[in-house]
């Protein structure tokens, strides 16, 4: 999910260049290729993750720093070009009006964030619904209103494979809900109203032959 670019809740995290040990020329993580709508991978159902070995760590550092580079809050492995029950999110640097309740405590956010969900399975609790204008980073600078329920509870696995439950409310619910659309191939624009769609789009179909271009382009 897209940081907003509105002041009051201007999303910026800060850059983790440095923290990293991997890769790149000068020991920096590398951010991953953000893959744009409409490559046809956001449209693919992630299969299950079953293997919990380390490729799936380093799989999680890469998507965080590309997350991170991007100014995001949420990335989904649609995204970086693998359909895969995998998502990262990390509201370390967002407005903490919202609750949690992981595993039954309510841990500070910096104990397990940068978050990695796993075959993530979101069930919707009885909540109001909120409006919240998202953004995505497959869609750079396309921005609109959706509705979506409060408050969810979501099951998942970590990267060792332990299963956990995270219930939850405001942004960390609106941004889990959208990474985890993501990994059954729904889109943030299915989920508008249909009139704020149509004022989108003219930019979603520039955009869709922006991408298709830059593919055909691509050796
Ligand atoms: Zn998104």
């Amino acid at each position: 999910m897209g940081g907003r670019t509105h002041a009051r809740r201007s999303i910026h995290l800060p850059l983790a260049h440095g923290k990293y040990t991997l890769r790149g020329l000068n020991n920096r993580l590398m951010a991953l290729r953000i893959v744009h709508y409409n490559d046809p991978v956001l449209r693919k159902k992630g299969d299950p993750v079953k293997v919990f070995d380390s490729s799936l760590g380093l799989l999680s550092e890469q998507m965080v720093a590309t997350m991170h580079t991007a100014s995001g809050i949420g990335l989904a492995a649609q995204q970086i070009g693998k359909a895969l029950q995998f998502c990262v999110v990390d509201l370390r640097a967002a407005d903490r009006d919202f609750t949690w309740e992981l595993d039954g405590a309510k841990p500070p956010l910096e104990l397990f964030m940068p978050l990695t969900l796993i075959n993530p399975v979101v069930t919707l609790l009885p909540s109001e619904e909120t409006v919240y204008e998202e953004g995505c980073l497959s869609f750079p600078d396309i921005r609109g209103d959706v509705f979506r329920p409060d408050a969810i509870r979501v099951t998942y696995q970590d990267l060792q494979g332990t299963p956990h439950t995270l219930a939850c409310d405001g942004l960390l619910s609106r941004c889990i809900q959208h990474e985890v659309d993501h990994l059954n191939g729904t889109l943030f624009i299915d989920r508008m109203e249909k009139k704020v769609r149509t004022g989108l789009e003219k930019k979603i179909k520039e955009l869709a032959k922006q991408t298709r271009e830059e593919s055909e382009a691509a050796p």
